[in-house]
Protein backbone atom coordinates (compact mmCIF):
# COMPACT_ATOMS: atom_id res chain seq x y z
CA UNK A 1 0.00 0.00 0.00
CA UNK A 2 3.02 2.30 0.57
CA UNK A 3 4.19 1.57 -2.39
CA UNK A 4 0.94 2.45 -4.00
CA UNK A 5 1.01 5.76 -2.34
CA UNK A 6 4.81 6.20 -3.88
CA UNK A 7 3.70 5.10 -7.17
CA UNK A 8 0.94 8.35 -7.21
CA UNK A 9 3.46 10.21 -5.68
CA UNK A 10 6.48 9.39 -8.55
CA UNK A 11 4.00 10.54 -11.03
CA UNK A 12 3.09 13.44 -9.78
CA UNK A 13 6.95 14.40 -9.34
CA UNK A 14 8.32 17.02 -11.21
CA UNK A 15 5.46 18.98 -11.41
CA UNK A 16 5.82 23.11 -10.15
CA UNK A 17 2.23 22.74 -9.03
CA UNK A 18 -0.38 21.02 -6.97
CA UNK A 19 -3.72 20.37 -9.28
CA UNK A 20 -7.08 19.67 -8.03
CA UNK A 21 -6.36 16.06 -10.10
CA UNK A 22 -2.81 15.39 -8.58
CA UNK A 23 -4.81 16.20 -4.93
CA UNK A 24 -7.69 13.38 -5.38
CA UNK A 25 -5.51 11.10 -7.29
CA UNK A 26 -3.42 11.52 -3.87
CA UNK A 27 -6.38 11.51 -1.50
CA UNK A 28 -7.87 8.07 -3.16
CA UNK A 29 -4.84 6.45 -1.79
CA UNK A 30 -4.49 7.94 1.59
CA UNK A 31 -8.49 7.40 1.71
CA UNK A 32 -7.27 3.37 1.03
CA UNK A 33 -4.72 3.52 3.33
CA UNK A 34 -6.80 4.13 6.09
CA UNK A 35 -9.81 2.52 5.74
CA UNK A 36 -7.04 -0.74 5.90
CA UNK A 37 -5.38 0.41 8.69
CA UNK A 38 -9.02 0.38 9.79
CA UNK A 39 -10.09 3.67 10.63
CA UNK A 40 -13.70 4.13 11.52
CA UNK A 41 -15.13 5.68 8.04
CA UNK A 42 -16.76 8.79 9.17
CA UNK A 43 -13.27 10.12 10.73
CA UNK A 44 -11.75 8.78 7.14
CA UNK A 45 -14.65 10.99 5.28
CA UNK A 46 -14.17 14.50 7.43
CA UNK A 47 -10.51 13.91 7.28
CA UNK A 48 -9.93 13.30 3.46
CA UNK A 49 -12.40 16.76 2.95
CA UNK A 50 -10.08 18.94 5.66
CA UNK A 51 -7.32 17.34 3.80
CA UNK A 52 -8.26 18.39 -0.05
CA UNK A 53 -8.98 22.10 1.12
CA UNK A 54 -5.64 22.69 2.62
CA UNK A 55 -3.63 20.82 0.33
CA UNK A 56 -4.95 22.78 -2.42
CA UNK A 57 -5.46 26.05 -0.67
CA UNK A 58 -0.96 25.78 -0.60
CA UNK A 59 1.72 27.36 -2.41
CA UNK A 60 4.28 25.11 -3.19
CA UNK A 61 7.23 24.98 -1.21
CA UNK A 62 10.25 25.66 -3.02
CA UNK A 63 12.08 22.15 -1.38
CA UNK A 64 9.19 19.65 -1.49
CA UNK A 65 7.21 18.72 -5.08
CA UNK A 66 3.88 18.68 -4.61
CA UNK A 67 3.65 14.91 -4.08
CA UNK A 68 5.55 15.72 -0.84
CA UNK A 69 3.18 18.61 -0.29
CA UNK A 70 -0.06 16.55 -0.57
CA UNK A 71 1.94 13.81 1.85
CA UNK A 72 2.88 16.65 3.94
CA UNK A 73 -0.51 18.34 4.42
CA UNK A 74 -1.82 14.33 5.10
CA UNK A 75 0.94 14.01 7.92
CA UNK A 76 0.38 16.87 9.80
CA UNK A 77 -3.41 16.46 10.02
CA UNK A 78 -3.31 12.70 10.97
CA UNK A 79 -0.98 14.23 13.56
CA UNK A 80 -3.46 17.07 14.84
CA UNK A 81 -6.11 14.62 14.35
CA UNK A 82 -4.14 12.23 16.90
CA UNK A 83 -3.90 15.04 19.27
CA UNK A 84 -0.97 16.66 18.05
CA UNK A 85 1.52 17.18 20.98
CA UNK A 86 2.67 13.78 22.78
CA UNK A 87 0.32 14.43 26.34
CA UNK A 88 1.36 13.30 29.63
CA UNK A 89 0.04 11.56 32.94
CA UNK A 90 -1.37 14.03 35.46
CA UNK A 91 -0.09 14.56 38.29
CA UNK A 92 -2.56 15.89 41.47
CA UNK A 93 -1.01 18.82 43.11
CA UNK A 94 -1.31 16.53 46.15
CA UNK A 95 0.11 13.26 46.43
CA UNK A 96 -0.77 10.76 45.74
CA UNK A 97 -1.87 10.75 41.79
CA UNK A 98 -5.02 8.39 41.69
CA UNK A 99 -4.61 6.41 38.18
CA UNK A 100 -7.55 4.06 37.69
CA UNK A 101 -6.81 1.44 35.32
CA UNK A 102 -10.19 0.11 33.08
CA UNK A 103 -10.98 -1.48 29.64
CA UNK A 104 -12.37 -4.99 29.02
CA UNK A 105 -10.96 -8.22 29.77
CA UNK A 106 -7.83 -9.22 28.00
CA UNK A 107 -7.19 -5.63 26.87
CA UNK A 108 -4.33 -5.32 29.32
CA UNK A 109 -5.15 -3.47 32.32
CA UNK A 110 -3.41 -5.56 34.13
CA UNK A 111 0.12 -5.84 32.40
CA UNK A 112 0.13 -1.76 31.79
CA UNK A 113 -0.51 -1.29 35.30
CA UNK A 114 2.52 -2.78 36.27
CA UNK A 115 4.38 -1.28 33.36
CA UNK A 116 3.09 2.11 34.17
CA UNK A 117 4.29 1.53 37.41
CA UNK A 118 7.92 0.73 36.28
CA UNK A 119 7.84 3.94 33.67
CA UNK A 120 7.17 6.14 36.51
CA UNK A 121 9.43 4.96 39.05
CA UNK A 122 11.83 5.31 35.71
CA UNK A 123 11.29 8.11 33.96
CA UNK A 124 9.86 10.26 36.79
CA UNK A 125 11.68 9.32 40.22
CA UNK A 126 7.96 8.14 41.59
CA UNK A 127 7.43 5.67 44.23
CA UNK A 128 3.83 3.88 42.75
CA UNK A 129 1.42 1.67 44.72
CA UNK A 130 -0.50 -1.24 42.79
CA UNK A 131 -3.57 -1.86 43.58
CA UNK A 132 -5.46 -5.15 43.15
CA UNK A 133 -9.31 -4.43 42.72
CA UNK A 134 -10.28 -6.94 39.81
CA UNK A 135 -11.79 -9.54 42.26
CA UNK A 136 -13.41 -11.60 39.38
CA UNK A 137 -10.73 -12.85 37.15
CA UNK A 138 -9.51 -15.66 38.93
CA UNK A 139 -5.70 -15.23 39.54
CA UNK A 140 -6.43 -11.49 38.62
CA UNK A 141 -4.61 -10.54 42.48
CA UNK A 142 -2.40 -13.25 41.49
CA UNK A 143 -0.98 -11.59 38.33
CA UNK A 144 -0.64 -8.38 39.74
CA UNK A 145 1.33 -9.34 42.86
CA UNK A 146 3.49 -11.42 40.46
CA UNK A 147 4.39 -8.08 38.66
CA UNK A 148 4.66 -6.40 41.67
CA UNK A 149 7.60 -8.48 42.71
CA UNK A 150 9.19 -8.08 39.85
CA UNK A 151 9.51 -4.86 40.03
CA UNK A 152 9.77 -5.48 43.79
CA UNK A 153 7.35 -2.45 44.63
CA UNK A 154 4.16 -2.63 46.72
CA UNK A 155 0.92 -4.07 45.81
CA UNK A 156 -2.29 -3.06 47.99
CA UNK A 157 -4.74 -6.29 47.96
CA UNK A 158 -7.57 -7.66 50.12
CA UNK A 159 -8.43 -10.82 49.10
CA UNK A 160 -11.84 -11.62 45.77
CA UNK A 161 -14.17 -11.03 48.80
CA UNK A 162 -13.92 -7.82 49.89
CA UNK A 163 -15.47 -5.54 47.73
CA UNK A 164 -13.36 -2.86 45.03
CA UNK A 165 -15.01 0.01 46.36
CA UNK A 166 -13.52 -1.41 49.78
CA UNK A 167 -10.25 -1.86 48.45
CA UNK A 168 -9.68 1.40 46.84
CA UNK A 169 -10.53 3.49 49.55
CA UNK A 170 -8.68 1.44 51.68
CA UNK A 171 -5.41 1.18 49.39
CA UNK A 172 -5.75 5.11 49.05
CA UNK A 173 -5.22 4.72 52.91
CA UNK A 174 -2.69 2.87 53.14
CA UNK A 175 -0.37 4.76 49.85
CA UNK A 176 -1.19 8.14 52.48
CA UNK A 177 0.70 6.30 55.15
CA UNK A 178 3.62 4.81 53.38
CA UNK A 179 4.09 7.84 51.19
CA UNK A 180 3.51 6.34 48.17
CA UNK A 181 3.15 9.90 45.60
CA UNK A 182 1.02 7.12 42.59
CA UNK A 183 -1.83 4.85 43.23
CA UNK A 184 -2.84 2.75 40.45
CA UNK A 185 -5.66 0.81 40.52
CA UNK A 186 -6.24 -2.20 38.51
CA UNK A 187 -9.65 -2.57 38.13
CA UNK A 188 -12.12 -5.61 36.48
CA UNK A 189 -13.00 -5.82 32.83
CA UNK A 190 -15.71 -8.22 30.94
CA UNK A 191 -15.66 -9.46 27.48
CA UNK A 192 -18.43 -7.17 26.49
CA UNK A 193 -19.75 -3.86 28.45
CA UNK A 194 -22.34 -4.31 30.66
CA UNK A 195 -24.18 -1.79 34.03
CA UNK A 196 -23.17 -4.09 36.66
CA UNK A 197 -19.51 -3.04 35.70
CA UNK A 198 -20.33 0.31 34.36
CA UNK A 199 -21.81 0.71 38.38
CA UNK A 200 -18.82 -0.69 39.86
CA UNK A 201 -16.25 1.14 38.00
CA UNK A 202 -18.73 4.52 38.94
CA UNK A 203 -18.73 3.69 42.86
CA UNK A 204 -14.76 2.94 42.74
CA UNK A 205 -14.64 6.64 40.99
CA UNK A 206 -16.46 8.39 43.14
CA UNK A 207 -14.50 7.47 45.94
CA UNK A 208 -11.04 6.95 44.75
CA UNK A 209 -11.45 10.65 43.29
CA UNK A 210 -8.51 9.69 40.32
CA UNK A 211 -6.89 12.17 38.74
CA UNK A 212 -6.40 9.97 35.80
CA UNK A 213 -9.19 7.71 34.39
CA UNK A 214 -7.19 5.22 31.68
CA UNK A 215 -9.04 3.46 29.57
CA UNK A 216 -6.47 0.69 28.43
CA UNK A 217 -7.63 -0.06 24.53
CA UNK A 218 -6.38 -2.94 22.34
CA UNK A 219 -5.60 -1.90 19.35
CA UNK A 220 -5.86 -5.10 17.32
CA UNK A 221 -9.83 -4.89 17.68
CA UNK A 222 -9.73 -2.30 15.00
CA UNK A 223 -12.98 -0.98 14.74
CA UNK A 224 -14.64 -2.35 17.46
CA UNK A 225 -12.04 -0.35 19.91
CA UNK A 226 -14.20 2.96 19.03
CA UNK A 227 -17.49 1.62 20.19
CA UNK A 228 -15.57 0.44 23.53
CA UNK A 229 -13.81 3.91 23.83
CA UNK A 230 -17.09 5.93 23.44
CA UNK A 231 -19.11 3.66 25.57
CA UNK A 232 -16.35 3.83 28.60
CA UNK A 233 -16.14 7.86 27.92
CA UNK A 234 -19.81 8.20 27.99
CA UNK A 235 -19.95 6.62 31.45
CA UNK A 236 -16.77 7.79 33.11
CA UNK A 237 -15.39 10.43 31.31
CA UNK A 238 -12.04 9.03 30.49
CA UNK A 239 -9.15 11.29 30.81
CA UNK A 240 -6.60 9.17 28.82
CA UNK A 241 -6.24 6.35 26.50
CA UNK A 242 -3.78 3.34 26.58
CA UNK A 243 -3.45 1.49 23.17
CA UNK A 244 -1.95 -1.41 23.99
CA UNK A 245 -0.77 -4.37 21.61
CA UNK A 246 0.83 -2.04 18.72
CA UNK A 247 3.27 -3.88 18.53
CA UNK A 248 1.13 -6.74 16.19
CA UNK A 249 0.54 -6.56 12.91
CA UNK A 250 -2.23 -3.71 13.27
CA UNK A 251 -1.47 -0.45 11.59
CA UNK A 252 -2.81 0.95 14.43
CA UNK A 253 -5.85 3.07 12.66
CA UNK A 254 -7.90 2.89 16.25
CA UNK A 255 -5.65 5.27 17.39
CA UNK A 256 -7.03 7.61 15.27
CA UNK A 257 -10.38 6.98 15.57
CA UNK A 258 -10.25 6.76 19.07
CA UNK A 259 -8.68 9.94 19.36
CA UNK A 260 -11.72 11.26 17.41
CA UNK A 261 -14.56 9.93 19.09
CA UNK A 262 -13.80 10.71 22.39
CA UNK A 263 -11.76 13.19 22.08
CA UNK A 264 -9.40 11.88 24.68
CA UNK A 265 -5.21 11.84 23.98
CA UNK A 266 -3.39 8.87 24.05
CA UNK A 267 -0.72 9.21 26.67
CA UNK A 268 1.09 5.47 26.40
CA UNK A 269 1.09 2.31 23.96
CA UNK A 270 2.09 -0.81 24.88
CA UNK A 271 4.61 -2.20 22.54
CA UNK A 272 4.89 -5.96 23.70
CA UNK A 273 4.39 -7.97 26.95
CA UNK A 274 6.95 -7.24 28.39
CA UNK A 275 7.37 -5.05 31.40
CA UNK A 276 9.38 -2.15 29.91
CA UNK A 277 7.83 -2.43 26.64
CA UNK A 278 5.30 0.81 27.68
CA UNK A 279 6.43 3.70 25.38
CA UNK A 280 4.68 7.58 25.71
CA UNK A 281 3.11 7.56 22.65
CA UNK A 282 3.70 10.01 19.80
CA UNK A 283 1.03 11.65 17.47
CA UNK A 284 3.32 12.27 14.25
CA UNK A 285 5.29 8.84 14.41
CA UNK A 286 1.76 6.94 14.40
CA UNK A 287 0.53 8.98 11.69
CA UNK A 288 3.75 7.83 9.91
CA UNK A 289 3.26 4.27 10.69
CA UNK A 290 -0.39 4.71 9.66
CA UNK A 291 0.64 5.55 6.03
CA UNK A 292 3.19 2.94 6.21
CA UNK A 293 5.51 5.19 5.33
CA UNK A 294 8.11 5.55 7.53
CA UNK A 295 9.40 9.28 7.92
CA UNK A 296 9.44 8.91 3.75
CA UNK A 297 9.51 13.18 4.48
CA UNK A 298 12.51 13.56 6.27
CA UNK A 299 14.28 11.12 3.87
CA UNK A 300 13.86 12.61 1.12
CA UNK A 301 14.78 16.36 2.60
CA UNK A 302 18.24 14.23 3.99
CA UNK A 303 18.98 12.67 0.62
CA UNK A 304 17.97 16.18 -1.47
CA UNK A 305 20.37 18.16 0.92
CA UNK A 306 23.10 15.98 0.59
CA UNK A 307 24.09 13.72 -2.47
CA UNK A 308 24.69 15.35 -5.32
CA UNK A 309 22.70 14.69 -8.60
CA UNK A 310 25.11 15.19 -11.06
CA UNK A 311 27.41 13.22 -9.02
CA UNK A 312 24.84 10.30 -9.13
CA UNK A 313 24.67 11.09 -12.95
CA UNK A 314 27.95 10.43 -13.14
CA UNK A 315 28.30 7.63 -11.15
CA UNK A 316 25.05 5.70 -12.70
CA UNK A 317 26.82 6.05 -16.39
CA UNK A 318 30.09 4.94 -15.14
CA UNK A 319 27.82 2.13 -13.85
CA UNK A 320 27.00 1.15 -17.22
CA UNK A 321 30.34 1.74 -19.05
CA UNK A 322 31.58 -1.06 -16.40
CA UNK A 323 34.27 1.71 -15.44
CA UNK A 324 32.95 1.68 -11.89
CA UNK A 325 36.45 1.33 -9.71
CA UNK A 326 37.17 1.18 -6.24
CA UNK A 327 37.47 4.74 -6.35
CA UNK A 328 33.95 5.40 -7.28
CA UNK A 329 32.70 3.22 -4.36
CA UNK A 330 34.50 5.13 -2.07
CA UNK A 331 33.12 8.28 -3.16
CA UNK A 332 29.74 6.71 -3.15
CA UNK A 333 30.59 5.36 0.32
CA UNK A 334 30.91 8.83 1.11
CA UNK A 335 27.84 9.78 0.17
CA UNK A 336 25.88 7.58 1.88
CA UNK A 337 27.82 8.78 4.94
CA UNK A 338 27.02 12.19 4.76
CA UNK A 339 23.36 11.41 4.93
CA UNK A 340 24.01 9.65 8.74
CA UNK A 341 24.03 6.91 10.59
CA UNK A 342 23.32 3.74 8.39
CA UNK A 343 20.25 2.16 10.07
CA UNK A 344 18.91 5.44 10.62
CA UNK A 345 18.55 6.04 7.23
CA UNK A 346 17.23 2.77 6.68
CA UNK A 347 14.51 2.89 9.23
CA UNK A 348 13.48 5.57 7.69
CA UNK A 349 12.74 4.18 4.73
CA UNK A 350 9.05 3.00 3.41
CA UNK A 351 8.87 -0.67 4.75
CA UNK A 352 12.09 -0.93 6.64
CA UNK A 353 9.77 -0.86 10.28
CA UNK A 354 7.12 -3.52 9.11
CA UNK A 355 7.65 -6.64 11.21
CA UNK A 356 10.12 -8.91 10.63
CA UNK A 357 12.29 -6.10 9.11
CA UNK A 358 12.31 -3.59 12.01
CA UNK A 359 15.57 -5.20 13.74
CA UNK A 360 17.31 -4.64 10.98
CA UNK A 361 20.34 -2.79 11.56
CA UNK A 362 23.20 -1.57 9.67
CA UNK A 363 26.21 -2.70 11.22
CA UNK A 364 28.13 0.95 10.75
CA UNK A 365 31.69 -1.10 11.86
CA UNK A 366 31.12 -3.47 8.91
CA UNK A 367 31.49 -0.45 6.55
CA UNK A 368 34.28 0.90 8.40
CA UNK A 369 36.19 -2.04 7.52
CA UNK A 370 34.96 -2.06 4.23
CA UNK A 371 36.41 1.41 3.73
CA UNK A 372 39.66 0.64 5.47
CA UNK A 373 40.27 -1.93 3.34
CA UNK A 374 39.66 -0.15 0.14
CA UNK A 375 41.74 2.72 1.55
CA UNK A 376 44.63 0.60 1.88
CA UNK A 377 44.96 0.13 -1.64
CA UNK A 378 46.89 1.65 -4.18
CA UNK A 379 46.09 3.66 -6.94
CA UNK A 380 46.56 1.26 -9.69
CA UNK A 381 44.98 -1.87 -6.95
CA UNK A 382 41.51 0.65 -7.33
CA UNK A 383 41.81 1.11 -10.48
CA UNK A 384 42.21 -2.63 -11.46
CA UNK A 385 41.55 -5.30 -9.20
CA UNK A 386 42.11 -8.30 -11.05
CA UNK A 387 46.03 -7.55 -10.32
CA UNK A 388 45.35 -8.79 -6.95
CA UNK A 389 47.48 -11.28 -6.03
CA UNK A 390 48.27 -12.80 -2.67
CA UNK A 391 50.96 -10.59 -1.20
CA UNK A 392 49.06 -7.93 -2.44
CA UNK A 393 45.93 -8.93 -0.14
CA UNK A 394 48.68 -9.21 2.25
CA UNK A 395 49.72 -6.51 2.16
CA UNK A 396 46.00 -4.67 2.50
CA UNK A 397 44.76 -7.25 5.13
CA UNK A 398 47.38 -5.53 7.10
CA UNK A 399 47.52 -2.24 6.56
CA UNK A 400 43.32 -1.73 7.05
CA UNK A 401 43.69 -4.04 10.67
CA UNK A 402 41.34 -6.80 8.63
CA UNK A 403 42.31 -9.90 7.64
CA UNK A 404 42.91 -11.57 4.34
CA UNK A 405 38.98 -13.29 4.22
CA UNK A 406 37.77 -10.12 4.78
CA UNK A 407 39.51 -8.77 1.89
CA UNK A 408 38.85 -12.23 -0.46
CA UNK A 409 35.20 -11.04 0.88
CA UNK A 410 35.22 -7.60 0.26
CA UNK A 411 36.84 -8.62 -3.33
CA UNK A 412 34.35 -11.38 -4.61
CA UNK A 413 31.76 -8.79 -3.63
CA UNK A 414 33.01 -6.08 -5.98
CA UNK A 415 33.31 -8.55 -8.75
CA UNK A 416 29.39 -9.85 -7.98
CA UNK A 417 28.25 -6.25 -8.21
CA UNK A 418 30.01 -5.68 -11.49
CA UNK A 419 28.95 -8.66 -12.87
CA UNK A 420 25.46 -8.16 -11.66
CA UNK A 421 25.60 -4.45 -13.41
CA UNK A 422 26.54 -6.14 -16.47
CA UNK A 423 23.74 -7.86 -16.64
CA UNK A 424 21.24 -5.38 -16.00
CA UNK A 425 22.80 -3.31 -18.53
CA UNK A 426 22.94 -6.33 -20.94
CA UNK A 427 19.12 -5.87 -20.29
CA UNK A 428 18.00 -3.06 -20.65
CA UNK A 429 20.75 -2.31 -23.81
CA UNK A 430 18.73 -5.66 -25.29
CA UNK A 431 22.01 -7.66 -25.59
CA UNK A 432 21.51 -9.93 -23.04
CA UNK A 433 20.47 -13.11 -22.67
CA UNK A 434 17.04 -13.99 -23.80
CA UNK A 435 15.46 -16.02 -21.26
CA UNK A 436 13.61 -19.15 -22.79
CA UNK A 437 10.10 -19.89 -22.54
CA UNK A 438 10.01 -23.13 -20.59
P1 LIG B 1 -6.50 -7.38 31.39
O1 LIG B 1 -7.52 -8.46 31.37
O2 LIG B 1 -7.03 -6.13 30.75
O3 LIG B 1 -5.93 -7.12 32.73
O4 LIG B 1 -5.30 -7.86 30.44
P2 LIG B 1 -3.87 -8.43 30.82
O5 LIG B 1 -3.00 -7.38 31.38
O6 LIG B 1 -4.03 -9.66 31.65
O7 LIG B 1 -3.30 -8.78 29.39
C1 LIG B 1 -3.91 -9.73 28.53
C2 LIG B 1 -2.86 -10.31 27.60
O8 LIG B 1 -2.39 -9.31 26.71
C3 LIG B 1 -1.65 -10.82 28.34
O9 LIG B 1 -1.24 -12.04 27.76
C4 LIG B 1 -0.60 -9.75 28.11
O10 LIG B 1 0.70 -10.27 28.13
C5 LIG B 1 -0.97 -9.25 26.73
N1 LIG B 1 -0.54 -7.86 26.50
C6 LIG B 1 -0.82 -6.75 27.22
N2 LIG B 1 -0.27 -5.64 26.67
C7 LIG B 1 0.38 -6.06 25.56
C8 LIG B 1 1.14 -5.39 24.53
O11 LIG B 1 1.35 -4.16 24.51
N3 LIG B 1 1.65 -6.18 23.54
C9 LIG B 1 1.45 -7.53 23.51
N4 LIG B 1 1.97 -8.22 22.50
N5 LIG B 1 0.73 -8.17 24.44
C10 LIG B 1 0.20 -7.46 25.46
MG1 LIG C 1 -6.47 -7.91 34.57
Amino acid sequence: LAERLQGTLTKIRGKGKVSETDVKEMMREVRLALLEADVNFKVVKQFIASVKEKALGQEVMKSLTPGQQVIKVVNEELTALMGGEQSKIAVAPKSPTVVMMVGLQGAGKTTTTAKLANHLRKKHNRQPMLVAADIYRPAAIKQLETLGKQLNMPVFSLGDQVSPVEIAKQAIEKAKEDHHDYVLIDTAGRLHIDETLMDELKQVKEIAKPDEILLVVDAMTGQDAVNVAESFNEQLDVTGVVLTKLDGDTRGGAAISVKAVTNTPIKFAGMGEKIDQLEPFHPDRMASRILGMGDVLSLIEKAQTNVDEEKARELEKKMRTMDFTFDDFLEQLDQVRNMGPLDELLNMMPGMNKKGMKDLKVDDKQIGKVEAIVRSMTKKEKQDPSIMNASRRRRIAKGSGTTIQDVNRLLKQFEDMKKMMKQMTGMTSGKGKKRGKG
